[in-house]
């Protein structure tokens, strides 16, 4: 009986309610929010569509409704204004996390927690220091969002399904992710090799305006319609699908590092092994000098970032 707190009700908080809702993959789904009035109507709104929905208890709550959960989601606090760094919304969100880690905590210490708020791979690292649960219970959503688009701009531009491509976003998920351009596989086939097998014959990727594209997608996004909700709440459905069937699946999510890729008590994304425990395991793929350096940096500039709210 698979129950899921989502703690903010906002753009992204919502669609990922709703997202699980029509996903069929709990029987409980729970929103919760300091704005009462906000959470009552989207909930009221979603559950006038339940007839056509695998059947779903949703609801508005308060923490207590944590109690019993599988996975608890941390969507709340301060996002993103046009041309805003993720990490300018550190301060105001570490203390918003802190505070709901407090509230959930008489409720639920079991449930993994997977986090959303951004920036996320300092938030993954306050939670769990606030907490004080095992790094492998909480889960960042990371870069498994970067990853999808990373996968989409390849499969676009060689005309094959994503979901035949091999493609992972490492590092921050912000300004200093990394490409993991050296293990990128179509059908096991590295790119170039690709590019001079392929019948149809595309050109090689211009890499550096794709990576460009990647990392910029959520400015571009904002700029257009004021936040990013729908491809985030794909990216956390699945997150919480390969938790909830205990798949073992190998996602990008933010992990608290201790010693692997050789970095040590910082949060950010590699490849994971996820299963109802939260993280199985952490995927030690190797990586060529250039994006190992990229890494190191991408980790320097969280810890920075860290540091300022650490306690
Ligand atoms: P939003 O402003 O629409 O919603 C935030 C919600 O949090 C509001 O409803 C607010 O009332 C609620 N809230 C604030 N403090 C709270 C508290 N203490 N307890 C309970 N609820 C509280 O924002 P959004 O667009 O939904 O974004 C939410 C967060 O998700 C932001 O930090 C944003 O940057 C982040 N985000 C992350 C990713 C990712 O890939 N990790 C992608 C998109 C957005």
């Amino acid at each position: 009986m698979p129950k899921i707190a989502i703690i903010g009700a906002g753009d992204v908080g919502t669609t990922i309610a709703y997202t699980l809702q029509i996903s069929g993959l709990a029987t409980k789904i729970v929103l919760i929010d300091i704005n009462q009035k906000l959470v009552q109507g989207q909930v009221m709104d979603m559950n006038h569509g339940l007839f056509f929905v695998p059947p779903v208890h949703l609801a508005a709550g308060d923490y207590s409704d944590c109690s019993g959960a599988d996975v608890i989601i941390i969507t709340a606090g301060a996002r993103q204004k046009t041309g805003e760094s993720r990490m300018a919304l550190v301060e105001r969100n570490a203390t918003i996390c802190r505070s709901i880690v407090d509230e959930i905590r008489p409720y639920n210490s079991v449930a993994v927690l997977l986090i959303v708020t951004n920036p996320v791979d300092v938030m993954t690292q306050v939670v769990i220091k606030h907490s004080g649960l095992p790094r492998f219970q909480v889960v960042g959503s990371g870069t498994v969002l970067d990853s999808a688009r990373f996968r989409y701009f390849i499969s676009q531009h060689c005309h094959v399904d994503a979901r035949n491509v091999h493609a992972y976003v490492i590092g921050e998920h912000g300004d200093s992710e990394v490409i993991f351009w050296s293990q990128v596989r179509i059908a096991g086939t590295p790119l170039k090799e690709f590019f001079k097998q392929s019948a149809y014959a595309c050109d090689p990727i211009d890499k550096e305006s794709v990576t460009e594209a990647i990392k910029d997608s959520a400015y571009h996004i904002i700029e257009a319609k004021g936040a990013t909700n729908y491809g985030v709440s794909l990216a956390v459905r699945r997150i919480v699908e390969a938790i909830i069937r205990d798949e073992n699946s190998v996602l990008t999510v933010s992990i608290l590092l201790n010693g692997e890729y050789g970095l040590d008590d910082i949060c950010l994304s590699v490849p994971c092994i996820i299963n109802r425990k939260g993280i199985k395991s952490i995927v030690e793929t190797a990586l060529e000098q250039s994006e190992e350096n990229a890494l190191k940096k991408s980790a320097e500039i969280i810890r920075d970032t860290y540091i300022k709210v650490a306690r």
